[in-house]
């Protein structure tokens, strides 16, 4: 499986580190709100990964931290712990609200057929082992102290700014503009480790005791905690958005490599962003779209993963309405699909012929697998699949035996859609319609047709049968 490296900039053949087993690492969400569907396109593409790679046999080891203390509004060291800004506000304990708004982010990946990563710790369950890696670093003086946080020097880290590619002058012109919220900070880039209960955050409500005063972590300091607790160092693949390329994950690696003296990750995916009428989400804008607003439009939350998978990660993906709304249309269509029974007619003589199936059923199996290979190319695969639902060469059941093997990537719940058994009366309605079409009473057999109709089932005739689909529109996000 070739995948791309934002750090080498280049496609890699995955060549799992411990032989067969793929240790991915993904940043997880910050539960001071809820997810918006930007950030559920994030997790689109984690788990088509991990699908991925278990369909292509390799072993899955996923990781991922959930951050519930010290992600500041800005992702440098500026601005107020969200959090905690978000706990005040709620006149609540951030704890309080960190776990409700967890909850909601399981609630609605389950709800779009994302596979919780199996290992999963937050922030606050780990200060020990960010203590433990901030002590290291002071050990071997990338550490500064002012009054207000521990820094990591970034002027002794000689490969800063390798992953995002750019230069720290480039950098440092950048950030002059920001606001550089503490004058004792030796670089604008040097980001805190620790930070101290002084200042803005003298309220902070969640604080720790440290060697070096009472206070809480930077944010970027938790995924090099987790990730080598949970996986290893080095691991094989870090996910995150593209936002996260310049700053956290320019971070941790360099937290990580210095105080451990390997590489933190060998490949490094970035998906795109998501945009709403080609803008950014905003507040202002108010287009912050949650899953919540899709089912109030009793739109399938399932039509949002179709939608997502029909861009390729590394691509800038444009959320419209008209757009979803086509993707639940798509979506219907493979679920009727696979509610299709085939119904031979009685007199039939056509026999497919089962010797040269094979061999097609191979190369859709082989075409799906060198989509996902490269790069996790989920439109191509797709394309792979509407050939296959259309193929006609190839008997009913053997498509949907396969789709549903395609589905173990896409991840959009097919199977409960599979064909049903089709009740006695249906088959009798069947085969009474048969005789009256083969008498010529054709009044009488379209009437049978809207009789069978009328019981939900829609029918496609073919000379050699009957396709029948028992299917119900989603209109509302529970199956019937
Ligand atoms: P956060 O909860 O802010 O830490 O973000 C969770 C994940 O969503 C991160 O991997 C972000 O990079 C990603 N993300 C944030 N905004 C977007 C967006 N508009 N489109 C896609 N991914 C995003
Ligand atoms: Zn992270």
């Amino acid at each position: 499986m070739k995948l791309f490296n934002t750090f080498s900039r280049k496609l890699e053949e995955l060549h799992p580190i411990t032989g067969k087993t793929a240790r991915v690492y993904s940043c997880g969400p910050t539960v001071y709100n809820y997810a918006h569907i930007g950030n559920l396109r994030a997790y689109v593409f984690t788990d088509t990964l991990a699908r991925s790679l278990a369909y292509l046999g390799y072993g899955v080891r996923h990781a991922m931290n959930i951050t519930d203390v010290g992600h500041l509004t800005s992702d440098a060291d500026e601005g107020e712990d969200k959090l905690d800004t978000a706990a005040k506000r709620a006149r609540k304990d951030p704890l309080e609200i960190a776990r409700a708004y967890e909850q909601a982010f399981f609630s609605d990946i389950q709800t779009l057929n994302i596979k919780k990563p199996a290992h999963i710790k937050r922030a606050t369950q780990t200060i020990k082992d960010q203590l433990a890696i901030i002590k290291l670093l002071e050990k071997k003086g990338y550490t500064y102290k002012t009054t207000k946080a521990v820094y990591f020097d970034i002027s002794i880290f000689r490969n800063y700014g390798l992953l995002s590619g750019q230069k720290l002058d480039q950098k440092k012109t950048l950030s002059r503009d920001e606001l550089v919220e503490d004058p004792n900070k030796k670089h604008p880039q040097d980001f805190a480790l620790w930070m101290f209960t002084v200042g803005k955050h003298t309220h902070h409500i969640l604080r720790w005791p440290s060697p070096w005063g009472e206070g809480f972590p930077g944010w970027h300091i938790e995924c090099s905690a987790i990730s080598r607790k949970l996986l290893g160092q080095p691991f094989d693949i870090h996910t995150g958005g593209v936002d996260h390329i310049g700053v956290h994950h320019e971070n941790e690696i360099a937290q990580s490599t210095a105080a451990f003296g390997t590489p933190l990750a060998r490949i490094w995916m970035h998906n795109e962003h998501l945009l709403v009428d080609n803008a950014k989400m905003s507040k202002s804008l108010g287009n912050v779209y949650t899953l919540a607003d899709i089912i109030k439009k009793h739109i399938d939350p399932l039509a949002l993963r179709y939608f997502c998978l029909q861009a390729h990660y590394r691509s800038l993906l444009n959320f419209t309405w008209e757009g979803l709304e086509a993707a639940q249309t798509a979506l219907e269509e493979l679920r009727k699909f696979m509610g299709t029974t085939f119904v031979k007619n009685a007199d039939s003589k056509i026999q497919p012929s089962q010797t040269k199936v094979e061999p097609r059923i191979k190369k859709y199996k082989s075409d799906f697998r060198a989509t996902i290979s490269a790069d996790l190319n989920t439109p191509q695969a797709l394309a792979v699949a509407w050939q296959l639902v259309k193929d006609a060469s190839i008997p009913l059941e053997d498509r949907q035996k396969l789709m549903l093997e395609f589905d173990k990537v896409f991840g959009l719940g097919l199977s409960a859609y599979q064909t049903k058994v089709i009740p006695p009366a249906i088959k009798r309605l069947l085969r009474d319609r048969a005789l009256a079409r083969s008498n010529a009473q054709f009044m009488q057999a379209d009437g049978l047709r809207n009789k069978i109709k009328s019981l939900g089932y829609s029918i496609d005739d073919a000379p050699e049968g009957t396709y029948l689909c028992y299917y119900e529109s989603q209109t509302s996000t529970s199956r019937p």
